[in-house]
Order: structure tokens, then sequence, then C-alpha cells
């Protein structure tokens, strides 16, 4: 039997390292919800829209492709917007200021389940992301809701992103992940919230290969059920 794994969580909880491993492990299909809202962010950066006016909303979001397409060298899947591989682009700064701003926007959030859920029909798969449990597939075998102390995530998010940009700093990272998590819990539309029957997973003390014993148990516990 195939499942439905959702994987919730505030930002760089290491919500898409345990996703990818689960997927790979069990021969799922991983899907990065984040990476949708950043990419419709990135369309309308470019765009130079008003994300406030709901008209411009729904005639930008009528011109936007989304794909996941697998990465041959990678072996992973890269974010495709309009024929374009944006996996790069959707990971700097200037999109992930304005990420919550725009997942916020009721219609954007509309468009991003859609599809979600279309993606997800009838196979196995993990999912991440913040509503996933809630409400992009409230029926999920097995939904995971993951913590982590705070200073660990900053430092986790901080050496992930300069690796790519030297001049970045662990302030401005701070910052950033603060603000996205006030707005992501806060928002009117589907605020980020651990769903009744997700299990909590506190990754903080645990070694990579530890949470990922852990939760192929609850796996398996999801199968059989
Ligand atoms: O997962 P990631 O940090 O890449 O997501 C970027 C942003 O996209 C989040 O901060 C949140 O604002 C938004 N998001 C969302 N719902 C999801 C996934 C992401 O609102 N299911």
């Amino acid at each position: 039997k195939k499942i439905i794994i959702t994987i919730d969580g505030y930002s760089s909880c290491g919500k898409s390292t345990l996703a990818k491993q689960l997927a790979s492990r069990l021969n799922y299909l991983y899907i990065d919800s984040g990476a949708m809202y950043r990419a419709i962010t990135l369309y309308f950066i470019q765009q130079h829209m008003d994300w406030n006016d709901p008209a411009q909303v729904r005639d930008a979001l009528g011109n936007i492709r989304l794909e996941f397409i697998h990465n041959q060298i990678s072996g992973q899947s890269d974010m495709y917007l309009n024929d374009e591989n944006v996996e790069q682009m959707i990971r700097e700064m200037l999109v992930a200021e304005k990420v919550s701003e725009v997942a916020a926007v009721r219609e954007v959030r509309e468009f991003a389940v859609a599809q979600q859920q279309k993606m997800g029909a009838g196979r196995g798969i993990v999912m991440d992301g913040r509503d996933i449990g809630t409400v992009v597939f409230p029926h999920a075998e097995l939904k995971i809701f993951m913590t982590a102390d705070p200073a660990i995530r900053v430092e986790r998010r901080f050496k992930e992103l300069y690796q790519k940009n030297k001049n970045i700093t662990l302030h401005e990272v701070k910052e950033n992940l603060e603000l996205r998590d006030y707005i992501d819990a806060n928002r009117e539309v589907s605020p980020l919230r651990k769903a009744d029957d997700a299990i909590v997973l506190d990754n903080s003390q645990l070694t990579m290969q530890e949470q990922l014993e852990l939760v192929m148990q609850w796996v398996e516990d999801a199968i059989m059920a």
C-alpha cells in the first residue's frame, strides 16, 4: 500500500531533508510545496506586480505554469516556471524576503493547493510545507509536524545559504526566518498549524540517521494501519 506523508512546520526545521530521504527510501514522489510559492513570488517580482490587488493576481496566475522536472545530475527535482529552470533563483534572499507575503494571498493559495492535490493524487508521496496536513491532504495517512530549536534552525539555514553567497550574514538570516514564521503563523488564510492528528518531531537533539529510523517506524505503522 502506498500512502501520503505530510511534513509541516516552521522554516528551516529540516523538513525537506527528511522528506527527500523518505521519498528515496520508499521510492515515493517528493514534492516541495514551498518551491511553488517561491516560483510564484519570483514571477510576481519579475513582473513588478502589486500582489495586494486581487485582479492583478488573478491575471498573473493565469500566465504561470509550474512543473517539477527531474535533474539527471543532482538526482533531484528542479522547479520550472514557464519552461525556465528557476531552482537556483527561488532560493535567493530576494525571493525569501517576499514569499510569505505572497503566500498569504488567498488566490495564490487556492492556485497552489489545487495543483498540489493533483500532483499527489493516487500515488505514494511525501510533501512538505506549512498547510499540507491541515489543508492540502487532511486525510493523509501519516502527518508529521517538525520543530527544532530556533538557534539551530538559524545556524543550519545560514550554513546552507553561505555556501552560495559569502555576503550573507547570520543576522539577516535570523531576521528573515523570524519574519516568515510570524507571517506564516498569523496569516488569515490557512495559517501554519499542527494538524490535530500530526505527530510532533523535534529534531534538535537527533542525528539524521536517528531521525530517519524513527520516522521509518511511523511509516511502517501507518502502512499497516
Ligand atoms: O518551505 P519554504 O521555506 O521553501 O517555503 C517558503 C515560504 O512559502 C514559507 O515561508 C511560506 O510563506 C510559504 N509556504 C506556504 N505554504 C506551504 C509551503 C510554503 O505558505 N505549504
